[in-house]
This record gives structure tokens, sequence and C-alpha cells, in this order.
């Protein structure tokens, strides 16, 4: 493979951060002028100054411009793209339930076109990487999950492919309608041929699979247990939502007598090949619990937000050292779907609640970098700028209108303006260039979305 040099940039790397659990600061090495060499998919340097020579590599002049890892998202739901400004107005519980009898005819095709739409947007701002906790298989609706991978290698980002699950249904006292709930047994042989298909465990993986039931209250103790069986056996990761709203932790101790916490551990579920979305309402004796046991949790300021939920305690994370990532959550919760917004709204979220000292620019940068590459089990092989690791680097203009004025590169980016992206690369690949997307026609991309949501809404209609 063609080497590829970045040099005369501003480059944060991001490296010190132990293991992807962001203590301190989240300061890492930075350069104020400094080069990367991207060879055969990894890091070959990074370091001060200009690049050494490196016979027949495309040489990119990169000056005005800032070096991050590419950015990681680990919580998304690609298929709610469809069904983006539904239930404005709505929390989280009237929300689902405007939303699934919408989501109930979701199918194969229609899935296909979100989530290359949604993976285009994430890699214009600047994702290398991302979850895609998907856990709606309406019956009839096809191979969702071959067209969420698929999708993936078209746009050439990493996935995650989270294969989620819903069996308790409208009629046991659930939300989902019953035609998107599963049997428990079909459930889990599907998901374990999801394993067998895609996940690739190898350091360059382009796909992973992770067993990821929905969320405790829309699936059965059963389920949950036997869920983290199966993960444990294949040696792949644990995912679900965990403590979203106030309404779901009460719930969490009528039905259970737990906080979500000891829930989850009742379950079998803590430890660190796991980590859930969200934890807005998680106290103090439950944070030390996911921190004691290295289980790490996906912060998506935006969605909480969007759905009145709350601010989660990222600073009391960090602080505990629970690995903290960042995600957008699914795109109908979240209406932008860019990832790097998220970090200006962790920052913000977390100093309205705790004042101007509870989180850095540079500790929600590391969040969204070597923080969800923690989360998804991925801090030797992505999220930072490191020699040996994969090539997944965005390059983002800071001398331009918005930016130029600001003297520090790192709070620029977090608190400026969304950036120009001038490239990404994934495993040395160029995603973006020049602020166009070099893999798919976003033109085409928008227009089969558009198409898309309307069929499902048509669909929907009685
Ligand atoms: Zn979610």
């Amino acid at each position: 493979m063609d080497s590829l040099v970045i040099e005369g940039c501003a480059v944060a790397t991001v490296d010190g951060t132990a293991a992807g659990v962001i203590t301190g600061a989240g300061t890492g090495t930075e350069y104020d002028q400094g080069h990367l060499v991207l060879r055969d998919g990894r890091i070959a340097a990074v370091g001060p100054g200009p690049a050494p020579a490196v016979p027949g590599a495309r040489v990119i002049d990169a000056s005005g411009c800032l070096a991050t890892p590419g950015l990681i998202g680990s919580h998304h739901h690609l298929f709610q793209g469809l069904t983006r400004g539904h239930a404005q107005d709505s929390g989280l519980v009237p929300w689902l339930t405007a939303l699934f009898p919408l989501w109930a005819h979701l199918d194969a095709e229609l899935h296909g076109a979100a989530a290359r739409a949604g993976l285009a947007t994430l890699a214009l701002a600047g994702c290398s990487a991302t979850a895609d906790h998907h856990y709606l298989f309406p019956r009839g609706g096809g191979d969702l999950l071959a067209a969420g991978v698929g999708a993936a290698r078209q746009i050439g980002l990493r996935l995650h492919a989270c294969r989620g699950s819903l069996d308790l249904g409208a009629p046991a006292g659930g939300l989902p309608p019953d035609t998107v709930t599963g049997d428990r047994d079909e459930i889990l042989a599907a998901t374990e041929q999801a394993i067998d298909r895609y996940h690739d465990s190898g350091p360059a993986a382009m796909v992973r699979v992770a067993v990821a039931p929905s969320t405790p209250f829309a699936v059965t103790e059963p389920l949950m247990r036997e869920s983290a069986e199966l993960a444990r056996r294949k040696g792949v990761r644990l995912h679900t939502h965990l403590a979203e709203t106030l309404d779901e932790r009460d719930l969490c101790r009528e039905r259970s007598g737990r906080t979500p916490a000891e829930y989850l551990e009742s379950l079998g579920w803590l430890g660190d090949d796991v980590w859930v979305a969200h934890g807005t309402h998680l106290d103090l004796p439950d944070i030390y619990k996911l921190a004691r046991a290295g289980t790490g949790v996906a912060h998506c300021p935006a969605s909480n937000a969007r759905l009145g939920a709350g601010i989660a305690p990222v600073p009391e994370f960090l602080a505990a050292g629970v690995p903290v990532g960042l995600g957008v959550d699914g795109a109908a919760a979240n209406d932008n779907g860019g990832l790097a917004a998220e970090m200006r709204q962790s920052l913000l979220a977390a100093r309205a609640r705790r004042g101007a000292a509870a989180l850095t620019a540079r500790q929600a940068l590391a969040v969204a970098t070597m923080g969800s590459a923690r989360c998804l089990g991925r801090q030797d092989e992505i999220g930072s700028l490191e020699a040996g690791k994969q090539a997944d680097v965005a390059l983002w203009r800071l001398d331009d209108l918005g930016h130029a004025a600001i003297a520090d590169p790192v709070w620029a980016l977090v608190c400026g303006p969304p950036a120009r992206l001038e490239l990404l690369t994934v495993a040395g690949r160029p995603v973006v260039e020049e602020g166009q997307l070099r893999t798919a026609d976003p033109v085409a991309l928008g227009r089969d979305a558009r198409a898309a949501a309307r069929a499902l809404a048509r669909r929907a209609r009685p």
C-alpha cells in the first residue's frame, strides 16, 4: 500500500490516557507543528517538525490544520435516521411509543439506506469507527444486520455491529409491538450466527460484533443472562442501555429492589467486557461499582438533552475511573448525527451542571477518541495517534474565519464552530478529502434516505 505523509499541522495525539481511562486534564503529547507517516494501514511515525523523507509517499501539506485520531462513536442506532424530526417535544417513553409503530415496518433495504446515510454523516464529522446498536428485527424484514455491515463496507468506516434484541413486547408489559420482539432461543441463535459470520478479532478489524439486548426493560431477565453467557463463550463484548431516565432508575428499584448497577451485576453483566449507553442517573455507589468492574459508559449528551433525560455525571465517571466514550445515540434522538458536535455538547453540558472546571476540551477530545476505543475494547488499536496503531486520522482546518483567531487548536476544534474536515483516513485509506466524501455520493445517499423515510411512513399509515 502507498505511504501517506501529513505534515505542517498541529497534532493532538491523545496518547496520555492509561488504556483509555481518562484521568487528569486528559492531556496527551501535542505538537504545534508536527507530522504523521501512514503506511500499510498503520501509523508508521508521528512526531514534531517535518516528516522524514519517505520515498514514493504522497505528501499532504497540512499547514493550518489540526490532526487528531479519528473520532469513535460508542453508541448509535443508525436505522433511526429515517425517523428524525418525529415526536419533537416528547421524553423517552412517549418518544418510543410514537416511534415503535413506524420502526415496526423497517426492512433490510430501508435500513441499508439509513445506515449508508448515517455512516456518511459520521465520516463527514471526522468519525472513523462506530458502534451501531441495532435491536430492531421486524419479522419478515430480511437480513438487517447484513445491510448495516454492507453499508459500513461501502462507506469505509469500522463498524461494531451490536446485535440487539427485544423479547418483552407490549402484550407482556413492554413498549415494543410484538411484531418486533423475538423468541429467546431464536435471538441467541441469530446472534451467535452473526458473530460467526462477521466478527473479526484481529487488530485491523473493520467489523466486530457485540451482544446487545436493547435495555433491561425491554428484555427479559433470562435473555439478559443468556446474552452475557453467549458473549463470554464467544469472546465478544456486551452492550445495552442503562439508567437513561429517572423513571427508568425508579422502575428498576420498583421491579428488582436494586439500583441499576446492582441489577446489572445480578444478571452477570458487570465486567470490563461491557459498556452501557447513557448512565445519566447513576448515583455514586453505582459509579464506583462500574469503575471497579471496568464497565464503560457511552455518553450521549445531545440525545439526553433532546429527550430531556438529564445530564450524565461525566466528571464523576472520570474521577472514579469509569471508561467513558462518546456517542450520538439514535439519529432520531439527536437529529444531527455528527459526532464532532457532541464534543462541544459534552463540555457545555458538564459545565452547565458542575461549573467551568467540570470538563476540559482535552478531556472532551479524549472521551471522543480513546474513551470510545476503550468502550469498544480497542484501546490498543485505535483512538490515539501512536506509531503501530491503525491509521485512523482526522485532519481539521483551523485557519479559517471561525477558528483562525483561537490560539489553542484543541479548544478551537472542540468549542469553535464545526470545523471543515480536510481528511479522514480509516486504515490509511482516505474516506473524506477536502471536505468531500470519497466513497459514495452524498447527494444520492440523501435522496435514498429521503425515499426510504417516506416509504417507511407510507407503510405505517393505517
Ligand atoms: Zn440508544
